[in-house]
């Protein structure tokens, strides 16, 4: 038996040995034909979970974080991209030989020409402003839970020159500023009295050097304005108004560290006509915390003589049953309350069922406003007919002192 443990044992290790330069789609899970916004997108975020700054003392980590790196650094140059799918790492490691590029970037390098900063995270050095945005959803994806692709526009280190503003990487300190991004200039505010004030270097506009071929496509700005797309989770039951932190996606910018970029959820407002699986009888779900609200209208005499079925569709479009056998009454204003059908109960962090919220049912009664002669005669007889034998006094039944009004059925 232990021999056979050890048997499946060593079989297991092989597969890792042969794996040592493991292929680069497969390092960043994207698939062979993923385009540049997919390969972006994987390397933002696998550089960010095994960056070392968040895995202190494990090798591994660190690792897989210049793995990560490399693939991408490969990937998303198209040359190389096209050399490692025709002969793999060999085809790729004899290119770079070659003298066309060196050993490949500075894993750290590669981490800042995305967020900023030295390629660490928050070591001191400065750190943009939160990004805040607030996204709206229907509250039937509070109930059900969805997933969602949305789309940020912010400040991005521009990806052609990698941030530095230049054609050919190359930037020199400016000769205005000698390199301080800041100049001292003299006014004079009166005659022979002169006042010095610092001033922020026009020729570099503070950047402390200067480029003498300007990048294309930020047209030496350093950054650019981009499209992000994002995905957002909306968990079963999470509360309208939960914000959401994407750590370090805020605006980009060479000389900082990327802020967060903050989603708010919050609930769409309902819009009649709009989205038929969310209402029914143009009313709407409405939510307090865990609990549901719902309205629902009965005629007088459904109110009145019972006998009558609701069939109610919930957001996840079960149903939900309502329904008085004949000869119940339901007072307008009643609110029965249902165990279970409110919302899913969400906590953080807690991904198990948690159970659901009530459900608040309040029954409005309405009154019919048109009747024909005959049925109004009908009736009025027959109000006549009962009202003296058991009338209902308003007075007691309101807790007022008898005696007042003695009227109706
Ligand atoms: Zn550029
Ligand atoms: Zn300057």
């Amino acid at each position: 038996m232990i021999s056979r443990l050890l048997f499946f044992g060593l079989l297991a290790l092989l597969p890792l040995l042969v794996l040592a330069a493991e292929d680069y789609y497969k390092i960043l899970d994207v698939s062979k034909d993923a385009d540049e916004r997919q390969l972006r997108k994987a390397y933002r975020k696998l550089s960010k979970q095994y960056h070392p700054d968040k895995n202190p003392d494990n090798p591994k980590a660190h690792e897989k974080f210049v793995e990560v790196s490399e693939a991408y650094d490969v990937l998303s140059d198209e040359e190389l991209r096209k050399i490692y799918n025709q002969y793999g790492h060999e085809g790729v490691a004899q290119h770079k030989q070659g003298g066309q590029r060196g050993g490949g970037r500075d894993p750290f390098d590669v981490f800042s020409s995305f967020f900023g900063g030295g390629g660490h995270f928050g070591r001191g050095q400065r750190r943009g402003p939160n990004m805040e945005v607030r996204v709206h959803m229907p509250l039937r994806d509070f109930y059900v839970g969805a997933e969602h692709e949305f789309k940020v526009e912010k400040q991005a280190i521009c990806s052609a020159c990698q941030g530095s503003g230049s054609k050919d990487g190359v930037r020199e300190t400016c000769t205005k500023c000698k390199g301080q991004g800041a100049i001292l200039q003299k006014h004079m505010l009166a005659p022979g009295i002169f006042q010095q004030v610092q001033m922020q270097c026009d020729q570099c506009g503070g950047q402390r050097s200067t480029v003498k071929h300007a990048c294309a496509t930020c047209k030496g700005q350093r950054v650019v304005r981009a499209e992000e797309g994002y995905e957002l989770v909306i968990e079963r039951g999470m509360p309208a108004g939960v914000r959401v932190n994407y750590e370090n996606e805020g605006d980009e910018s060479p000389d900082f560290e990327a802020g967060d970029l903050v989603v708010n959820v919050v609930e769409k407002d309902p819009e009649l006509g709009a989205d038929a699986k969310t209402q029914t009888d143009g009313t709407f779900f409405r939510r307090k915390g865990p609990n549901l609200f719902w309205r629902e209208v009965l005629s007088l005499r459904e109110a009145w003589m019972g006998g009558w079925t609701r069939n109610l569709t919930h957001l996840d479009n079960h149903i939900v049953q309502l329904s008085r056998p004949v000869g119940t009454v339901v007072q307008p204003g009643t609110v029965e309350i249902i165990a279970n059908e409110g919302m899913p109960v969400w906590q953080q962090g807690e991904s198990g069922d948690l159970g659901f919220g009530a459900l608040h049912v309040e029954y409005m009664v309405v009154l019919p406003d048109q009747m024909e002669k005959g049925m109004g005669k009908d009736f009025s007889a027959l109000w006549e007919k009962w009202r003296k034998k058991t009338g209902v006094d308003l007075g007691r039944d309101s807790g007022r002192p008898a005696g007042g009004v003695r009227d109706e059925l």
